[in-house]
């Protein structure tokens, strides 16, 4: 078998089908780290003991009920959580030394969801430290690289989930999008990724960055992969009070319908100085292929754009500062030195927006700000179903380029932020390549619309392929 072209669609007709087994396709999964992570450096944890043993069990399963796929619709398929996602008795770090040595007593809601399904468990990915940045050089374990050139970065927060269902360590990589980090490495490791509406999945069991951001998303080879294990994942959590009663959609189900009369909206703020021309031709060029598939291109503006960086990092710190004071060094045991600069720097500005005589000058202002920059895309959607926008404005970059420059990094989310604030859905598939570099795309709907950027981006995959270029990695 080979992994690195394999879907969950295929993996799943195989093992139904007696072609492989799941012990034959996780040894594949082991060999594959084996042989590449310890130049890529995806993984924190590795689960190898218990995930074999787990595959047998389904093997044994699978052979006495061939039905059992319908109760687990997962079964088998190679999962890697992001380093923040609690998982019982595996070490969960959220990529910090602070709790570096955390094992938790409990499985986060979505862990939960996918082990039911039948998920097995590959180990625990790299990631920046509690979710803060954009490249994965913000752990505390060394920087995670891109597969498909070694000297690049793979996108963060979610680097490692990123990295490895790239590099065919596992078919799906999960990961927490608070103002990009699934999208960015979906975009540079040319992945599907969904940051979904925010409250449409559980966020229980998950170490916070900043709550009213925070929302949870796969990473798959296929659209149709991660609209599979989204239709596990997502719904109402008894434990997470943020999520919405809306009907879990059947995300697969619509999947190859036509998209003929779609309204494709052009935000003029996205298309303008900054962004690389090569990302802007694959852009336009991806517009064309929508257009053939029967859709049609307006121009739209979102007027409040400019500010959405400005108001993103006032919030964002002022939450990351109240959710890291728990790690007050009495109950956790590290002192608070033991954070690394990016979390220090978050928890003095969240700390300095939140105080007397500023929080109305800087927290109540940019609340105000989030308002317009959601209106903005409200009012856009009554005049088209859908936004199409680059995902980054740069092809994937290289490892210490941006590390000096914390602005510099921060405009690396430029459009992806915004859809944070307005809380949102957004879809990143691949867009092309470009100097050999995966170029992402986002499509982004109104609330709840997941099913109809799934449909856009179906239709457009089939068309394009550009999911079966595989890494070289270039550049070892
Ligand atoms: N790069 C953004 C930040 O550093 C978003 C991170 C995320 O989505 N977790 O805040």
């Amino acid at each position: 078998m080979n992994l690195l072209s394999l879907t969950i669609k295929d993996a799943s007709e195989k093992l139904k089908a007696g072609v492989f087994s799941c012990r034959e396709l996780v040894v594949e999964c082991f060999s594959n780290i084996k042989k590449h992570d310890k130049k890529i450096n995806a993984f924190l944890t590795l689960n190898e003991e218990k995930a074999i043993k787990k595959a047998i069990e389904y093997d044994g399963l699978i052979k006495k009920n061939k039905d059992i796929f319908a109760e687990k619709p997962l079964l088998g398929i190679p999962v890697a959580f992001k380093d923040l996602f609690t998982t019982k008795d595996l070490r969960t770090t959220a990529g910090s030394k602070i709790i570096g040595g955390y094992t938790p007593p409990f499985d986060a809601t979505v862990v939960k969801k996918l082990v039911d399904a039948g998920v097995i468990i590959i180990g625990k990915t790299n990631q920046d430290a509690w979710g803060h940045g954009s490249s994965g050089e913000n752990t505390d374990y060394d920087a995670t690289r891109n597969p498909y050139d070694l000297s690049r970065v793979p996108g963060g927060s979610s680097s490692g989930s990123g990295a490895a269902v790239s590099y065919g360590a596992s078919l799906v990589g999960t990961g927490t999008d608070t103002g990009s980090s699934v999208r960015l490495p979906a975009g540079f490791c040319n992945l599907v990724g969904l940051k979904p509406t925010y409250g449409r999945v559980s966020r229980y069991g998950i170490i916070a960055m900043a709550s009213s951001f925070d929302t949870i998303g796969h990473m798959t080879r296929t659209v149709y992969d991660n609209a599979k294990v989204l239709e596990v994942t997502a719904g109402v959590d008894p434990y997470d009070g943020t999520t919405v009663p809306v009907k879990v959609d059947q995300y697969t189900k619509t999947l190859g319908q036509s998209i003929k009369g779609l309204k494709i909206g052009l935000p003029k703020e996205y298309f303008v100085k900054g962004l690389d021309g090569k990302v802007d031709s694959s852009i336009k060029n991806s517009l064309k292929v929508l257009e053939k598939l029967g859709a049609t291109v307006h121009e739209v503006s979102l007027p409040h754009t400019d500010y959405a960086m400005a108001a993103y990092y006032i919030l964002v710190p002022s939450e990351v500062s109240s959710n890291l004071s728990r790690y007050d060094g009495v109950r956790y045991g590290l002192t608070r030195e033991v954070f690394g600069a990016e979390a220090k720097r978050r928890i003095m500005l969240g700390s300095y927006t939140l105080s007397s005589g500023y929080y109305d000058a800087y927290y109540l202002k940019a609340a105000k700000v989030r308002t317009l920059i959601k209106k903005d895309f409200e009012d856009a959607f009554k005049t088209v179903d859908v936004l199409v926008v680059p995902t980054s404005p740069s092809l994937p970059f290289k490892i210490g380029e941006k590390t000096n420059d914390p602005l510099k990094m921060y405009l690396s989310d430029i459009f992806l932020c915004p859809v944070n604030l307005a809380g949102i859905p957004a879809l990143n598939v691949q867009s092309g390549f470009a100097d050999g570099l995966p170029v992402g795309m986002q499509i982004i709907g109104p609330q709840f619309s997941e099913q109809l950027l799934y449909k856009v981006a179906y239709l457009f995959e089939q068309e394009t392929q550009y999911y079966k270029i595989r890494p070289e990695f270039k550049n070892g």
